[in-house]
């Protein structure tokens, strides 16, 4: 098959979180099973400076927004067999520091910027001389991809049917702008109803790719199952109903030849399943030294690494470590994001610093050392679509302590579950009691050598790499190959 993925992030070019981690890794294993795969993701300021071996292709975008013509250029790079990546280029667009946002806020022509890049991903769909069969898009960014080719192959304007799919990986992030960005697409405003684009008097570019791809995946069967229901539905659970019978749930997968600890750039102390708890003590005794902890093997280590959003648990994570580090823990966190959730970690920091290491900012080596260095990975979502953080911890044998919930659900499995094949620690209600009473929990099994040990072995022999991934988004691809045009129908 000739797939062409699109993505507004994409590991190692532009990275805010799992996206772009999924994507290099669906790419990478989607080209290696036989596939020709194509990349679409935007040039943002530094790719170049840190990929020189990227080339500008002689090819000149130039694209409506509104009355505006728009120019930009495509640079490209053959990164494997099969496996060529585009990046668009616009140097207004795409030449800045962040990707969505900088200090906290989104950049205010977001919309411009997406939809532009999602017009620039339609033109290669069409155009690229290989002639993909299909075009993969991701969340809100790329969402409008779907009735750009649809409404281009209505006009006669396409030599072929290209389908489409659309992953969501975070139905919480929709991309809603006033109704008058409409005007940017230059579409018919035809589009533009409840059945359509619109959404309460707004353009959901979210909901235009669940309205009008042909196929449509989440990344964890659990969060397929969570967004039909007005709880985690985010508003959009009677449109995702209608096209319930094109929905798929698809566990993310991870990618090991990043995220593992025997052959990992970024740590200095390499360890396997063979030499765990050895390895283990030596990564956390630097991770002490490194966050300023008082050095003391015998301390349970909890650590978070992640986006500090409302999404993640903030909100219960800190009053239970409040509680918590009264007693003897350490807790190490790395994240940046609401300035809410920086000051409170901040603040914990303060009154306990001999106990809290902390690093507000972004650092990937340091994810990969903390991950490496701490007993117990927590990670109390009030939802969460996949998440890659418990999967790594997992493979690195350290602990999970999750709530059930979404892709955390389908990954952990706690001792209540099963005393012999427990890998982590799970709870339900969205309370900090109900995660400080797991946090207790996890430190009785710290103290119990024979079941941290087996715990730890059946975690880091999860396996949850790609080949199976990519084998499930292939049969999705075929639905769609094989079902083009079927769009509303399915439910009808
Ligand atoms: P989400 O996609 O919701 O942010 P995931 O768990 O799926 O959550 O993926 C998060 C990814 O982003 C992981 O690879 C994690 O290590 C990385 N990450 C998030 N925040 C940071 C940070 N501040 N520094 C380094 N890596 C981070």
């Amino acid at each position: 098959m000739k797939i062409l993925l699109a993505t507004s992030e994409v590991y190692p070019y532009s990275k805010t979180g799992g996206l772009a981690d999924m994507l290099s890794a669906l790419a990478k294993t989607l080209a290696r099973q036989g596939h020709e795969v194509g990349v679409v993701t935007p040039l943002y300021g530094s790719i170049l400076k840190k990929y020189p071996e990227i080339k500008k292709m002689d090819w000149v975008l130039e694209l409506p927004l509104d009355w505006h013509q728009i120019q930009g250029g495509v640079y490209t790079l053959e990164v494997d067999k099969g496996l060529t990546y585009y990046f668009i280029e616009q140097e207004e667009f795409f030449n800045r520091p962040g990707i969505y946002q900088h200090n906290g806020l989104d950049y205010p022509d977001n919309p411009e910027r997406f939809i532009f890049f999602s017009k620039a991903v339609a033109h290669l769909a069409q155009f690229l001389p290989w002639k993909p069969d299909l075009v993969h898009v991701h969340d809100w960014q790329t969402a409008l991809v779907p009735l750009l080719l649809k409404h281009a192959q209505g006009l006669g304007l396409l030599s072929r049917p290209i389908p489409t799919c659309l992953t969501i990986h975070n139905l919480v992030y929709q991309g809603v702008f006033p109704a008058k960005i409409f005007a940017l697409t230059n579409l018919p405003w035809g589009y533009f109803n409840p059945s359509g684009s619109e959404f309460y008097g707004n353009f959901n570019f979210l909901k235009s790719g669940i309205v009008f791809a042909d196929r449509l995946t989440t990344v964890s069967p659990g969060y397929a199952k969570e967004i039909m229901s007005a709880e985690y539905g985010a508003n959009l659970n009677g449109v995702l109903s209608q096209r319930v019978n094109a929905l798929t749930g698809i566990l993310n997968g991870a990618d090991y030849e990043v995220w593992n600890t025997s052959d990992n750039p970024a740590l200095e102390q390499p360890y396997s399943i063979k030499n765990v708890a050895t390895g283990k003590a030596r990564n956390k005794e630097l991770l002490q030294q490194t966050m300023g902890l008082t050095r003391n093997p015998r301390i349970p280590l909890f650590a978070n690494v992640g986006r500090m959003a409302d999404q993640k648990g903030m909100d219960i994570m800190i009053p239970a470590l409040e509680d918590m580090l009264a007693g003897d823990i350490q807790f190490v966190c790395l994240g940046n994001g609401s300035t809410r959730y920086e000051a409170s970690t901040r603040e914990l920091q303060s009154r306990f610093p001999h106990k809290v290491g902390l690093f507000i900012g972004y650092d990937s080596e340091l994810a990969h050392q903390i991950t490496a260095g701490s007993d117990f990975f927590l990670m109390p979502s009030r939802y969460e679509p996949c998440g890659l953080n418990q999967m790594y911890s997992l493979r690195y044998g350290t602990l999970p302590i999750v709530r059930a919930t979404g892709g955390l659900m389908d990954t952990v499995v706690d001792p209540n579950e099963s005393s012999t094949q427990a890998n982590g620690f799970k709870f339900s209600a969205y309370t900090s009691q109900n995660l400080a009473r797991t946090m207790i929990r996890a430190q009785s099994v710290y103290y119990s050598a024979t079941t941290l040990k087996n715990m730890r072995k059946n975690a880091m022999q999860a396996d949850f790499s790609w080949e199976q991934t990519a084998r499930r988004y292939e049969e999705v691809y075929k639905a769609a190959l094989g079902g083009a045009g079927l769009v509303g129908k399915e439910s009808a």
